[in-house]
């Protein structure tokens, strides 16, 4: 076993030295994209971690994204100018030296058409250069993530075929960072972190905080226990509120659809269109990897008790559908619709009456009773930042993260390149001959996955293989076959991936059909 290899084996033998009273300096609460990311701070400036998820790593809003790693844009139109080079700074930290091998340019082209009058179309613009600006200030270079400029209506509609042709002018073309998927960022960094020495337990839910460690329960055998700990930093986005009494959120639902690429001309750019009499707010259609393009983004209060797994409304998924055909040749309907899922994020209550227009800005707060310290708000781009500033409240020692590539980035640092899309191609340090699937989402670790099994797709149209779901059992803390299919192949974006995901899982799970299972959850939007 590798120190980056996380399986039940390994989680039995930790959950039973934690729960005999073993002391540590810090148990984090939350396996999401900040859970992660504190765990992996903390285990890198030398403290001994225990991260505590009550589900499976990436189980909450950290798998609904959009999956880009972006650069701050929309920041600036809402003048918040420091999370806007907050965001550029750890774009280009995860482009060049943490997650090369997860994160790729794609090109963005924003129709100058009837929606995009002058005076918008010059605002934007100036938005851009303010942008380039900050790519240049955080040291991003141009092969990376080439600077915006104006293209031609034929350019455009070269990029996005679908677009449609009466009245375009031309486009503005910039560039941004897309990972190949948010649960996977998730993934390496825990394995990173555990790598460190960090102790990754899943189906782990805390139950108390106390000031000396939490009360825990394990999910697998309902049995509970106490972890003995000198600081406790909670992680539990939307969560927050259950176990930290002083944080006030006011999340919102963020959705997305997911239609075929080939219905929309197989787009090799995202196409970006304001939102009409919206200040700030656009919908997008952002080609994946996949074979399908995500559109988005809603944003809707979410006010209420908060749903293990959200779902778009049928209004927002109308409401997507116009928006994006409204800029297109294509009119896309719900029979267009291959998956749909939705998000909720985890936003600081302000006194702002729309959600839009709260800040994305993280805090950090600490609960006097307990003086645990809770880390929420910000962004998937911003985790590592977001962990540095909790890690800073409880340790002198340095962080090291900025300087930390993840498990799978070996080799990859040179591989972003707009030509290249980013990836390490098949033959980089340690990716072998292995497919590009496996290659996009392992990168370095790509041959050792294609060693586990056979790298052939499932199905003629299932691009998941036996080879990935092995790898995830044994290395990446698969324990039950949703977490295969729902968080690390992401078949359950489309129904018919996730039937055949699950009838494969059984398997190739080690002992999965004597384990016990985890209480059942509907793991999916889809529908
Ligand atoms: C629709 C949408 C699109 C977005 N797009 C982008 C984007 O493109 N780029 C970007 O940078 N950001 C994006 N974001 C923001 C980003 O996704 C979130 O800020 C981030 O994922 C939040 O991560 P988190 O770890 O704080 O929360 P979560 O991912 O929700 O993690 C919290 C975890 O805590 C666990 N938990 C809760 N209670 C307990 C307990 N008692 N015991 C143990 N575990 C517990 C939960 O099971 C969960 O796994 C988007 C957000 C949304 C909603």
């Amino acid at each position: 076993m590798t120190g980056a290899s996380l399986n039940a084996a390994r989680r039995a033998a930790e959950l039973e030295a934690l729960a005999a009273d073993e002391l540590v300096d810090l148990v984090v609460v939350g396996g999401g994209i900040t859970g992660a990311g504190v765990a992996l701070d903390a285990a890198s400036r030398g403290l001994s971690v225990a991260l505590l998820e009550r589900r499976d790593l990436a189980h909450g809003t950290s798998r609904w994204s959009s999956k880009l790693v972006h650069g701050g844009l929309r920041y600036l139109e809402h003048r918040e100018f420091g999370l806007a080079w907050e965001s550029a700074r750890e774009r280009a930290l995860l482009m060049r030296t943490i997650a090369p091998h997860l994160v790729r340019p794609l090109p963005f082209v924003t129709p100058l058409d009837r929606g995009m009058p002058a005076s918008k179309a010059a605002k934007t613009q100036i938005g851009l250069r303010i942008g380039d600006g900050l790519r240049i200030g955080a040291r991003t270079p141009r092969r990376v993530l080439p600077p915006a400029r104006r293209i031609s209506a034929l350019e455009a509609r070269r990029l996005a075929p679908a677009l449609a042709e009466a009245g375009l002018r031309g486009a503005l073309l910039s560039w941004d960072g897309q990972l190949e998927d948010d649960a996977r960022l998730v993934v390496a960094v825990a394995r990173t972190a555990a790598a460190h020495g960090a102790r990754i337990l899943t189906y782990a839910g805390v139950t108390g905080v106390r000031d000396d460690g939490v009360d825990a329960v394990d999910a697998l055998t309902g049995a509970a226990f106490s972890v003995r700990a000198r600081r406790v930093i909670l992680a539990t986005g939307v969560w927050a509120g259950e176990l930290s009494p002083s944080v006030e959120l006011r999340p919102s639902r963020g959705s997305h659809l997911l239609v075929p690429a080939g219905r929309l001309g197989d787009p090799r750019a995202a196409v970006n269109v304001p939102v009409p009499g919206e200040r700030g707010r656009w919908v997008f259609a952002l080609p994946r990897t996949d074979g399908l393009v995500a559109i988005g983004l809603t944003d809707v209060a979410a006010d209420g008790p908060v749903p293990e797994v959200p779902c778009p409304s049928a209004e927002e998924e109308a409401t997507l559908l116009e928006h994006a055909s409204a800029a297109l040749e294509v009119c896309l309907g719900p029979e267009d619709v291959a998956g749909r899922y939705a998000g909720l994020r985890p936003l600081l209550a302000g006194d702002h009456a729309a959600t839009a227009d709260l800040s994305r800005r993280h805090a950090v707060v600490e609960e006097a009773a307990t003086g645990a310290l809770t880390v929420v708000g910000g962004k998937l781009t911003t985790y590592r930042a977001m962990a540095q500033d909790a890690v800073d409240r409880i340790t002198e020692r340095s962080c090291r993260t900025h300087r930390l590539p993840l498990v799978g980035a070996a080799g990859a640092a040179a591989g972003a390149s707009p030509t290249g899309r980013g990836a390490p191609r098949a033959g980089a340090s340690g990716a072998g001959a292995a497919p590009p699937r496996l290659v996009r989402r392992f990168g370095a670790e790509a041959a050792a996955v294609a060693e586990l099994g056979s790298t052939e797709p499932l199905a003629p149209a299932v691009p998941m293989c036996e080879a990935e779901l092995r790898w995830a059992a044994a290395h990446e803390l698969a324990l039950t076959p949703e977490d295969l299919a729902d968080r690390r192949t992401r078949a359950g974006l489309v129904p018919e991936w996730r039937e055949a995901v699950l009838a494969a899982a059984h398997g190739t799970m080690p002992g999965s059909s004597s384990d016990p299972s985890p209480p059942a959850t509907s793991t999916t939007s889809t529908s």
